[in-house]
């Protein structure tokens, strides 16, 4: 058992565990790979959309028979706007 004065901001992770920037790496590298996840997951739904001949407007978020970006701009969008829920 380790003193939570020994473990990361998040409690999960030796301290000491840190990347260059000072953040724990593990840490860096759990909420990347879930930033990714979602990443994909959006542009997937983007594509499919977009396989039936609707868009998603990246202003607005609406969807348009109009492409106004490319798959992966409204892919980030969506991430960018959504991307907290978990
Ligand atoms: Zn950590």
């Amino acid at each position: 058992m380790q003193y939570p004065s020994e473990l990361c901001r998040n409690n999960l992770h030796p301290a000491q565990d840190k990347n260059s920037s000072g953040q724990c790496r593990l840490c860096s590298l759990a909420t990347d790979r879930t930033y990714k996840a979602k990443q994909r997951a959006a542009l997937e739904l983007v594509r499919a959309l977009e396989a039936r001949g609707v868009h998603v407007d990246i202003e607005s978020l609406a969807l348009s028979e109009n492409p106004t970006a490319s798959a992966q701009q409204a892919a980030d969008r969506i991430v960018s706007e959504f991307g907290d829920i978990e």
